[in-house]
C-alpha cells in the first residue's frame, strides 16, 4: 500500500465546531488503494466532521469522474461520480466495522477514511458497464444469431 496517511482524520481534535476537510484523489490515491474495481480517476472529496452526542457524523461528498474497465471489451470507459454518504464513527475499545457504524479506538481518536472513500466511490458503479458502442455490437450479433447455420439447416428439413 502506498503513503495514505493524509487521509487520517483526527476526531479527538474535532471540538464541537464542524471540522471540514478536502481532498483531491487522483491515480496515485487509487493505486494506493488498491481497491479491486476502479484503477484511475479524479474525484473532489469533501468531509465535514460532527460530533453529536459521543458519536461523529461524517459527511462525505464526491464528485469527479472514474475509469473502470468495460465489460464487454474490458477497455478502460469513464463513469461520472456524484455521491454523498454518511459515516457514523464512535470510540471504544478496538477498531470495528459493522459497516453502518464504525468504531476507533479511544486511544488512537483517529479514523484514516480512505478506504471509505474509495467504497463510497465504488458503490455509485453501476453493476453492469459496457460502452455505448459495446452494447450495441451485442444487439447486433444477437440478431445475427437469429439466422445461424444451424437455424437454416433446420429450416431446409422442415421443408422438405
Ligand atoms: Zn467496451
Amino acid at each position: 500500500m502506498g503513503n495514505l496517511d493524509g487521509y487520517i482524520v483526527d476526531l479527538k481534535g474535532v471540538t464541537d465546531d464542524t471540522v471540514s476537510y478536502r481532498w483531491q484523489v487522483g491515480n496515485d490515491f487509487f493505486s494506493a488503494v488498491q481497491g479491486p474495481e476502479i484503477k484511475q480517476g479524479l474525484l473532489d472529496v469533501a468531509l465535514r466532521v460532527k460530533q453529536t452526542s459521543g458519536a461523529y457524523e461524517l459527511e462525505f461528498q464526491l464528485k469527479g469522474e472514474v475509469e473502470v474497465s468495460c465489460d464487454r471489451c474490458l477497455e478502460p470507459m469513464s463513469c461520472p461520480i456524484e455521491a454523498q454518504n454518511t459515516l457514523k464513527v464512535v470510540m471504544g475499545e478496538e477498531y470495528a466495522d459493522n459497516g453502518d457504524v464504525v468504531t476507533v479506538p479511544e486511544k488512537d481518536g483517529t479514523i484514516n477514511v480512505a478506504w471509505n472513500i474509495y467504497e463510497f466511490a465504488a458503490l455509485q458503479i453501476p453493476l453492469r458497464h459496457v460502452h455505448e458502442e459495446c452494447e450495441q455490437s451485442l444487439s447486433d450479433s444477437s440478431e445475427g444469431e437469429r439466422s445461424d447455420p444451424c437455424w437454416d439447416a433446420l429450416k431446409k428439413i422442415v421443408n422438405k
